[in-house]
């Protein structure tokens, strides 16, 4: 059963097996065709991100180069607005300035200031000939020319002053209260020039030899850190006062003067390139022991490169650029990503990391996805199908051979049954006619029981050899076995096929023999010549055996001149139980095993059998057996 079915087991797990590597190979093509198009997505999209940050780049140093003229002015000009701007110099904040006052107690540049300013007073110098006693003096005589009305000693007097303030630098704590105390008294008693005013007040003197004094508002908003909170917002009071009064521009001092306390910014170390600080509130970029900066809006930045992507056609209106902290399609925009990193609040541009945000992505990256799961199940699908006609061919074959087996034993069983009787009536026909055969009365009806009941014996040994060999029962009994003993044997046995004459022709068999199993070989040639006898039409049969050796195996052919057989049967008629529409029209009976014992019986003896021609006028099958000497 199990050799039966080898060759069908074989060829369904191979095909099984080349299946599931075609499979398994589509399978693995299908999984590149996913990562080639995810890589490709990813190619786009690092390309777009490349750009993004190219341009917030490109945005961030137009935005600073923008404005450094004005860092540059403001560090040297208070009255600036320096909000936006940052300038750190030596690891020192110049920009914004830091603003920060004494936390000294009481008052004392108020109270030098209600001193000063009473014509009356006349505050002693603690070091006689020092700097602030000169300007004491000067002050003397400045209130005295203003008091006298002497228009002269007060145009000297001032241009004294102004001479000595150029010459000596006095603590500012000292120098502004004099200052403002004086004007204030000077306006009071007088009528002072507009002009000597704003420039005291707002402009400044420029000096010889490049120097410049410094206005009253600048001096105070750089001398801010000297002053207490009080004393820094009376004198302010006072300078504001004195602009009014004479029509001198105050609105920046009075913004800049009245701003609450600013602390240095907690910059931490100068970045090696362009960072952005402080939460990405500014962007900085060092340029040699300085530190430039400009406060940015980061979201506008990247909303405004956003729209110019957009506008060039690289982004859809649904897509975005933002702010990501990771290549996470979905994480938010900022701040997380430029937050202080270990370093400090500095995070160099390089690390900054922007994302572009699609939602076509999202549905391209389940698209490629699905299309691949989809693929998948098609894939496993086609796999289990074929796994289920494997089973289903496997068990329809098992069937198959099963349903033969029965039928084979079947048939085998009856035709043992039947042997016993056939021998009796053949041996009764036999006796009948040998005892009336004479007789007109009994007639041909003896030999016709007798050759009827050969035909039926012959079937029935076919049966049961074919059986016997079919289950590998039969012992082959090799040797060498002459031709012309086997064709003359025919002879007899033929008289039972036919009521046709028969010519058997021996073509080149003297001395000839062939290896084999006596018994086996005279009932392989019994059914090739009772075939040619029974598929023939003609009288006489003419039935030729005819020998020749080549490249050392022995080729018998048995010829007829019967009716032929089909080309597209000449296989077919090997198969166990097979048989060909009837050809002769004669209603010929048989059961579809003779020529399948033959082949199993060529098989045996290790050759071959086939139908080497056929056609209406007679068919010749080759018997092809293996290089055995008969004399061996
Ligand atoms: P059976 O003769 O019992 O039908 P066989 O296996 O001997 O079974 O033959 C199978 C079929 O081959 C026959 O039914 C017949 O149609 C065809 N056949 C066999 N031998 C010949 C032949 N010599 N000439 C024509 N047809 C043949």
């Amino acid at each position: 059963m199990l050799r039966r079915l080898l060759p069908t087991l074989i060829i369904f797990t191979v095909g099984f097996a080349l299946l599931l590597w075609g499979l398994a190979t589509l399978q693995s093509i299908f999984a590149q065709e996913r990562d080639q198009a995810r890589e490709q997505m990813e190619a786009s999209r690092r390309a777009l991100r490349q750009l993004a940050h190219q341009a917030l780049r490109e945005e961030l140093g137009r935005q600073l180069e923008a404005t450094r003229s004005l860092i540059r002015r403001a560090a040297k000009d208070p009255l600036l607005d320096d909000e936006r701007l940052l300038l750190v110099e030596g690891g020192e904040q110049i920009l914004p300035r830091p603003i920060r006052f004494r936390a000294a107690p009481g008052l004392p540049a108020k109270e030098l200031y209600s001193t000063l300013r009473s014509p009356d007073t006349n505050p002693a110098p603690r070091e006689p000939g020092s700097p602030w006693a000169q300007r004491l003096g000067l002050r003397r005589r400045f209130v005295d020319a203003v008091t006298s009305g002497d228009l002269h000693g007060l145009e000297t007097a001032f241009r004294d002053l102004l001479t000595h303030r150029a010459s000596y630098v006095i603590s500012s704590a000292l120098d502004i209260p004099y200052m403002l105390a004086l004007l204030d008294l000077f306006t009071a008693l007088s009528r002072p020039d507009p002009t000597l005013m704003r420039r005291l007040l707002r402009d400044g003197f420029d000096l010889d030899r490049g120097q410049h004094m410094r206005s009253l508002q600048r001096s105070l908003l750089l001398a801010q850190g000297r002053f207490s909170l009080g004393d820094f917002s009376f004198l302010r009071d006072r300078i504001l006062a004195l602009c009014r009064a004479h029509g001198v521009p105050h609105h920046d001092f009075s913004a800049r003067a009245s701003a609450p306390p600013r602390r240095p910014l907690a910059l931490g170390p100068a970045p090696p390139g362009p960072a952005l600080a402080l939460g990405g509130s500014y962007y900085v970029e060092p340029a040699g022991a300085r530190l430039f900066g400009v406060r940015v809006s980061l979201p506008e930045v990247v909303e405004g490169i956003s729209a110019r992507m957009r506008r060039m056609g690289l982004l859809s209106e649904a897509d975005s650029v933002v702010l990501g902290a990771g290549p996470g399609e979905g994480s938010p925009p900022l701040p997380g990503a430029v937050t202080k990193s270990a370093s400090g609040a500095m995070r160099l541009l390089d690390d900054v990391s922007l994302q572009v945000r699609s939602p076509r992505w999202r549905a391209l990256h389940k698209s490629i996805s699905a299309r691949f799961r989809l693929k998948t199940m098609l894939t496993v699908s086609v796999g289990l199908l074929v796994l289920v006609i494997v089973i289903l061919a496997a068990s329809l074959q098992h069937r198959r051979h099963r349903y033969l087996q029965l039928k084979s034993d079947f048939v085998a069983s009856v035709s043992h049954e039947l042997r016993t009787p056939l021998t009796s009536i053949r041996l009764l026909a036999e006796t009948m006619q040998r005892r009336a055969g004479g007789d007109p009365r009994v007639g041909q009806y003896p030999l016709r029981i007798l050759k009827d009941v050969e035909g039926l014996i012959f079937l029935v040994e076919n049966i049961l050899s074919f059986n016997s060999i079919d289950r590998g029962r039969f012992t082959l009994r090799p040797s060498a076995v002459p031709c012309d003993e086997l064709v003359s044997d025919l002879q007899e046995e033929l008289a039972s096929a036919t009521s046709a004459r028969v010519e058997v022709r021996a073509d080149a068999l003297d001395g000839e023999a062939v290896w084999g199993d006596p018994e086996l070989l005279r009932l392989l040639l019994a059914n090739l010549a009772r075939n040619g006898c029974l598929y023939n039409n003609s009288d006489p049969v003419v039935l030729t055996f005819h020998l020749r050796r080549t490249r050392g195996r022995a080729l018998l052919s048995v010829t007829d001149n019967g009716v032929g057989i089909p080309s597209r049967e000449r296989e077919k008629i090997f198969d166990e139980f097979y048989r060909s529409p009837d050809p002769t029209g004669r209603g010929v009976r048989g059961s579809g095993l003779g020529l399948a014992m033959c082949r199993r019986i060529m098989k045996l003896h290790g050759g071959k059998i086939r139908v080497a021609r056929s056609g209406p006028h007679g068919t010749t099958f080759e018997l092809d057996f293996p290089g055995r000497s008969p004399d061996a």
